[in-house]
């Protein structure tokens, strides 16, 4: 439930709501917006009389969110959320974040000559994978905490802010000592422990959409982290499971309009898991930002041929750096802009 006060509301009337909610046994969280201030009722409010709300000084309505989501939901919250995960990196916004770099974090030569190739071509933030989420127990299964550490030699070096992936709650706050954002990946979206975990967290997370999820159960489970106090959340779609086995999931584009329909959370798209096929990311990646995606997330590998997991999908650096020009000229189109490359490089070590 939703309680609009009036523009003319006194801090006063706003500390009454919100005590009288706080009565109700519910947990009450003022969001002061650019004209008047909404209060909205934490928890499952199925229950909840409004009357006893709505006859209160200084309220204007009070809105049922009918949705099984709905800190998520545009009805919540009308205003695009700003994710910020480093000083300039900021999802949401008129700029579009691209997030480049390995699937996973193999050595550090290889994670810092990756980072050095997609900051030189125009990336705003580094990915690569220290704990991996393999489909088999016998497939390499990341570096591990050596792995966060190389990417904090690679930030160091590059300047580029850090988003990599937590595979469980242990391993979620070592995550959060080294990484700039908090990758839940596809197969964990419905890990509601996980969810509750970084939900308690001051960090920004990065969740992908299951592969047999709906959008619906996509938007329920970032609730799950904003139920818990953490707004900072970027969704992302990453495809889903289909019968064409021609590609390696269904890259759902609609996703991305119909998420920031629903949603104030800022939506990014994942062209790489989204098609599985090295020549067909650049064209979904350039279809992704045209439908208005918020930022992109594509794997590059200084050597793909040489890669530990997912070479296939893996762009060469000189093809990340001409789709990073035509994504120029895309978000141009569309009265957007690239975000620059943070920061400056520190001096190269040697
Ligand atoms: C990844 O980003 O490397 C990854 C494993 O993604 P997903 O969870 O979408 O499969
Ligand atoms: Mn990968």
């Amino acid at each position: 439930m939703l309680v609009v006060m009036e523009n003319t509301a006194t801090p006063e009337q706003i500390d009454r709501v919100v005590k009288v909610i706080e009565e109700m046994g519910y947990q009450a969280r003022p969001m002061p917006g650019e004209t008047r201030t909404t209060v909205g009722l934490v928890g499952n409010d199925g229950r909840v009389d409004g009357s006893r709300i709505e006859a209160l000084a200084g309220v204007a309505e009070v809105i049922h969110v009918t949705k099984p989501y709905k800190q998520v939901s545009r009805e919540w919250k009308q205003e695009n959320t700003i994710v910020t995960i480093a000083p300039g990196v900021s999802f949401g916004g008129s700029e579009i974040v691209i997030i480049a770099g390995p699937c996973s974090v193999e050595s550090e030569e290889q994670i810092v000559e990756a980072a050095r190739a997609v900051r030189d071509a125009g990336a705003t933030a580094l990915r690569g994978g220290a704990f991996k989420p393999r489909s088999s127990p016998y497939s390499f299964q990341g570096l591990g905490k050596r792995g966060l550490e190389l990417l904090a030699v690679a930030r160091q070096e590059t300047g580029l802010p850090i988003v990599t992936e937590a595979l469980d709650d242990e391993g979620a706050h070592l995550v959060a000592e080294y990484a700039d954002c908090i990758q839940i990946g596809a197969r964990n979206m419905q890990n509601y422990s996980l969810l509750r975990t970084v939900g308690k967290m001051d960090k920004p997370v990065l969740l992908k959409r299951g592969m047999a999820a709906t959008i619906t159960d996509l938007l329920m489970s970032a609730e799950y982290i904003l139920a818990e106090g953490n707004t900072q959340v970027i969704l992302c779609e990453r495809g889903i499971r289909s019968f064409d086995t021609m590609t390696r999931n269904l890259f759902d584009l609609t996703a991305i309009p119909l998420v920031q329909r629903l949603s104030h959370l800022p939506m990014i798209a994942d062209p790489s898991h989204g098609t599985g096929l090295r020549d067909k990311v650049i064209p979904m990646a350039r279809a992704a930002v045209a439908a208005g995606a918020d930022g992109v997330l594509v794997e590059v590998h200084p050597n793909p041929e040489r890669a530990l997991s997912d070479g296939g999908q893996s762009l060469y650096p000189d093809q990340f750096a001409r789709l990073v020009t035509e994504l120029r000229a895309i978000t141009a189109a569309i009265g957007r802009s690239v975000a620059p490359t943070p920061g400056t490089a520190a001096p190269a070590r040697g």
